[in-house]
């Protein structure tokens, strides 16, 4: 049983504490999301300005002191803990507000898993490793400007609200952390594209540092994947092809193509999303 894997970074200043919840601007008819309360520094806060908490946390040691701190008290009743990870659940339970003080290997997983909902909360306020934090608020022409910041900023919006140090958190974690406001875009805002299709886009538009877009679209690879996508949507949807791409071509050619490990898959209904899939536990790693 290895804790060090939940990234249990216990906040230690109150006034951090304070800052992360105040800056929700809860309403007293607000139902927030707390993924890893831990020992409750948030949570009681949160329970204090909202309507409820629902605090998912993955160790059941940390879910029990939560459990335990207001345990007696009013506002045990406002405050549901739900034990697993947060990644792993198949559905989230509706609500208002998402809040976190992130274990960080879950960072960029909770970030899309949070903005694909149908009904994504009106606002985040997420502790990031500073790195993270810069990416996802990056603005083009910075150099941290990468899949991650497109992504993020094409289906809400992203501020950087506050610098944390290390000294703040028990234990110290190795680097510095920022907290991140983000505001899912609702309604006509939101844009009606495809989930997968964009961040496959992008995908390809990021494969490689330092090289131009028509560079990136005109590798072998990309073009072969974007053709043979195109004739299965085409076989799918009863669309005959046009001249120049020639049914069943160099099928086994394509077999071993492989963009950023998306390539397309073996023929299933997949496909057609077939550059994507939002491999979000891959999204953590530098290359992004
Ligand atoms: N909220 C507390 C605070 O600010 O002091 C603790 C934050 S600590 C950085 C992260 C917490 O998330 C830990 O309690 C850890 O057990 C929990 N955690 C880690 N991975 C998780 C996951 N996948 N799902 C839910 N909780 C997780």
């Amino acid at each position: 049983f290895n804790t060090s894997s939940y990234g249990q970074h216990i906040l230690k200043n109150p006034g951090v504490a304070d800052a992360i919840v105040l800056k929700a601007n809860l309403k007293p008819t607000d139902t927030v999301l707390e993924v890893g309360p831990g020992t409750g520094n948030l949570t009681v806060r949160i329970l204090d300005k909202a309507k409820k908490c629902i605090a998912v946390e993955v160790d059941p040691r940390m879910a029990a002191e939560v459990t335990k701190r207001v345990q007696g008290k009013p506002e045990q009743k406002k405050l549901e803990v739900l034990l697993g990870d947060v990644i792993k659940m198949s559905t989230l339970p509706e609500f208002d507000v998402l809040i976190s003080n992130t274990p960080y290997q879950i960072s960029s997983p909770l970030v899309f898993k949070m903005l694909a909902m149908p009904h994504p909360p009106r606002v985040a306020i997420l502790m990031f490793q500073r790195e993270f934090a810069m990416r996802l608020t990056a603005q083009p022409g910075d150099s941290l400007y990468c899949r991650l910041s497109v992504n993020a900023q094409f289906w809400a919006r992203c501020t950087h609200i506050m610098k944390v140090g290390k000294k703040n958190f028990n234990p110290p974690p190795q680097v510095e952390s920022s907290v991140v406001r983000i505001e899912p875009k609702v309604g006509s805002e939101r844009p009606n594209v495809s989930w997968d299709e964009w961040d496959g886009m992008l995908r390809v538009c990021f494969n490689r540092r330092n090289k131009t877009l028509r560079a990136s679209w005109s590798s072998r690879e990309v073009l072969n994947m974007v053709e043979r996508n195109y004739r299965l949507f085409c076989s799918m949807n009863n669309i005959p092809l046009e001249d120049g791409i020639a049914e069943d071509e160099e099928e086994e050619e394509n077999e071993d193509m492989d963009v950023d490990n998306v390539g397309p898959s073996a023929g299933d209904e997949d496909e057609w999303g077939g550059i994507m899939e939002v491999d979000a536990e891959a999204d953590d790693t530098p290359s992004f």
